[in-house]
């Protein structure tokens, strides 16, 4: 498929829509980005990260004291993720370019490249939500059908069992395969990216040999390399399965749509589009909320992802009240349990030979 893919041009909602979110925020008095709770927050979460690695490569004695401190390392590096290099990515974090490289690079530091994921994530991802052949996170080689435009396979039914421990592999196959993948071919998908700088050629690989440097061998000479392999490839389970399943429950679920293009025509504007594709799950359970950065907003976030994560709670009412004013979708899932109730029965039914 062309990324030629065209939206409508804007009505008026989406100019009333940010005009409304923009004055709520003003009169409440808060900034778009530089939340002090995100300064407290990332502190919070690299300590963590720093702590449990010290902890589980250094001092750890017991298998139980290696699985406490190998779960936190996991949850951190989750949390750097969803929480602090999502928002530097997108520009979100700060109203300081530095400090949303900076914190959109930590990716680079957990096994990840930040320049690729900004093409497959703000690019692919954001753009060309739930549009088959265009949206990369819908893609898994056929593994999984996501979406009804994707060739049914006689596995597909059931794919609402295995599809768990494939999302468990997620970010194994990015830091041992794709991202090497996209970076030597020039690729996403179908879509071919710049040329890296000579900057861009030092982070990339700087970034992966420091990364194995720190997650595989230097705890080799201080374990035996069978354990380090065991840890290095639970805290990866922990990590991926996080990031496949938050992704999930946001555009892949009973109530989400996956609108085509007609001869290179979408059938929305952008907005809608985005609203029609994407779901927020849990937006009352303010820890959900801190875990997964704000992701549970997925419809605030697709909607306004240059405003930090923090501020989504504040600005959803508004984004609610305008959708059922405008007559346009606004899909949520009042709690994780029921979007992933609502995620498996759509893998189910996707995968069923008769149906959808
Ligand atoms: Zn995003």
């Amino acid at each position: 498929m062309s990324t030629q893919v065209q939206f409508p041009v804007r009505s008026g909602f989406y100019k009333t829509l940010r005009q409304r979110v923009r004055s709520e925020l003003e009169q409440a008095g808060l900034s778009e980005r530089d939340a002090w709770q995100m300064y407290a927050k990332t502190a919070f979460i690299v300590t963590l990260a720093t702590v449990s690695y010290i902890q589980l490569v250094f001092v750890a004695s017991t298998l139980t004291e290696a699985l406490i401190w190998g779960f936190l390392l996991a949850q951190s590096h989750v949390m750097i993720g969803f929480d602090v290099m999502h928002d530097g990515g997108h520009g979100a974090y700060s109203r300081h370019r530095w400090v949303n490289a900076f914190m959109g690079h930590l990716l680079d530091l957990i096994g990840g490249n930040q320049r690729l994921w900004h093409f497959k994530h703000n690019i692919r991802h954001h753009t060309y939500t739930n549009i088959d052949g265009l949206d990369e996170d819908l893609e898994t080689g056929g593994i999984l059908r996501l979406s009804p435009g994707q060739p049914r396979k006689w596995w597909h039914r059931a794919q609402a069992w295995y599809a768990f421990p494939v999302y468990a592999l997620l970010s194994l196959y990015w830091v041992f395969f794709s991202d090497f993948k996209e970076y030597l071919t020039r690729r996403v998908g179908q879509l071919p990216i710049d040329p890296p700088t000579m900057k861009d050629r030092l982070i990339f690989w700087g970034g992966k040999a420091f990364y194995f440097g720190y997650a595989l061998v230097l705890p080799s000479f201080f374990h035996p390399f069978t354990h380090v392999l065991a840890a290095f490839v639970g805290i990866h389970v922990v990590l991926g399965f996080s990031l496949a399943l938050v992704f999930q429950l946001a555009h892949t679920v009973e109530e989400t749509d996956f609108p085509e293009p007609d001869a290179g025509a979408m059938p929305d504007e952008w907005a809608v589009h985005q609203l029609r594709t994407t779901a927020d799950f849990a937006r009352h359970n303010p820890l959900v909320s801190f875990y997964v950065g704000g992701l549970n907003f997925q419809v605030e976030h697709h909607l306004f992802s240059k405003i930090c994560h923090v501020r989504y709670p504040r600005i959803s009412r508004v984004v609610k009240e305008t959708c059922q004013e405008y007559g346009v979708p606004y899909h949520e899932s009042p709690s994780v349990l029921a979007a992933i109730r609502s995620h498996l029965r759509f893998l189910h039914t996707l995968g069923q030979p008769e149906r959808a």
